[in-house]
């Protein structure tokens, strides 16, 4: 029988290494549903469920987990929070928030200098062996004043958390390419993680998205945890598993589109058939990401699926081409078998 969660066995687990899986059955999670989680992440990898779910699920019995530093710039949490929204705890939230996570100012119960400490003492102790993910832009004006944390500027505090990590992972538009605050009229000099450690050297995965799906960066993760290697990128550090097609490829409403059956106006009879949204602004078919696959909320939906057109904000400098997203594209004819 399981047993309900106990925050100090999770504080256990984070001191002494024990393989993730141990964790997770003190959390409830019986080997079924860890088996089921490890072959839907080979799924979120593009990987086959087999051999991969099993050597996932192997790897969470026997690797520990893996120290993850979540340091927030100049953004809105809204990343963070994504990983709260599932009412019940998942594998995915607890690989990430219960068992790994060293530091993440949203979600910690320690603050001020006991909070700080945390950085210096991961930083330290798993010298080599830690990941830092960053949410939130870097901003660079004034020295980087406009954004300070226990007395260190953002920049500093990135720059020393990263550089003895094994790889620094950039979740979310802000921290993939400066995001909302690089858009026009901002006023921080905002850039995001690559142009931040410019020559650093550092291996840097990049996961826009506004929010991120949660379920791409744990992936990534499990990933190194099982194979000792990180998912393959394009050249400016997008994950090809999860930016490697576009979005209009596999959303549910391109049979729609291919019958010529289209969305003309808000509300009307074809918005509430689920008709394809090209026509009133929908991005998909420029933008790269696997969200018509994976979804968000525990695979719930997505915002195509939910009657909203995508507005590309997988892609860098999205803010600043909003204008196009929910606009009217030029009218189409009607079709035969559409509206
Ligand atoms: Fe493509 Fe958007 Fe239409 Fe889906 S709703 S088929 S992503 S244009």
């Amino acid at each position: 029988m399981s047993r309900a969660p106990h925050p100090v066995d999770r504080a256990a687990a984070k001191q002494s290494g024990e393989p993730v899986g141990a964790g997770m059955r003190r959390s409830g999670i019986n080997r079924r549903t860890l088996l089921r989680w490890s072959t839907y992440m080979a799924g979120v990898l593009a990987l086959p469920a087999m051999p991969y779910g099993i050597r996932i699920a192997a790897a969470m019995e026997t690797q520990p987990r893996l120290p993850v530093l979540w340091l927030s710039g100049q953004g809105c949490t809204g990343d963070v929070e994504s990983f709260l929204r599932a009412s019940d705890p998942t594998p995915s939230q607890l690989v990430m928030d219960k068992l790994s996570l060293d530091y993440a100012e949203t979600l910690m119960a320690a603050a001020g200098e006991a909070a700080e400490a945390r950085i210096a003492d991961t930083i330290t102790r798993y010298a080599g062996q830690y990941v830092v993910v960053v949410e939130g832009s870097i901003p660079t004006a004034e020295n980087g004043m406009c954004c300070c944390i226990g007395g260190r500027s953002f920049t500093q505090i990135l720059s020393d958390a990263a550089a003895g990590a094994l790889a620094v992972i950039a979740v979310g538009s802000c921290a993939a390419d400066g995001g909302l605050a690089k858009a026009a009229g901002g006023v921080t000099a905002a850039v995001g993680v690559s142009a931040a450690l410019d020559g650093t050297g550092k291996k840097i995965i990049r996961f826009p998205g506004c929010p991120i799906n949660p379920d791409n960066v744990v992936a990534a993760l499990v990933q190194y945890m099982t194979l000792g290697a990180w998912p393959e990128t394009d050249p400016t550090g997008l994950p090809l598993f999860a930016y490697g097609a576009r979005i209009h490829a596999n959303c549910e409403r391109l049979p729609f589109l291919r019958a010529g059956q289209v969305v003309r106006e808000w509300g009307d009879a074809g918005h509430q058939a689920g008709w394809c949204l090209r026509y009133v602004g929908c991005q998909g078919p420029r933008t790269n990401g696997n969200c018509s696959t994976v979804k968000f909320n525990s695979a719930t939906s997505w915002d195509v699926g939910s009657g909203s057109p995508c507005f590309s904000c997988t892609s860098d400098g999205f803010w600043d081409q909003l204008d196009t997203a929910f606009a009217w594209t030029p009218p189409v004819p009607a079709m035969a078998g559409g509206q």
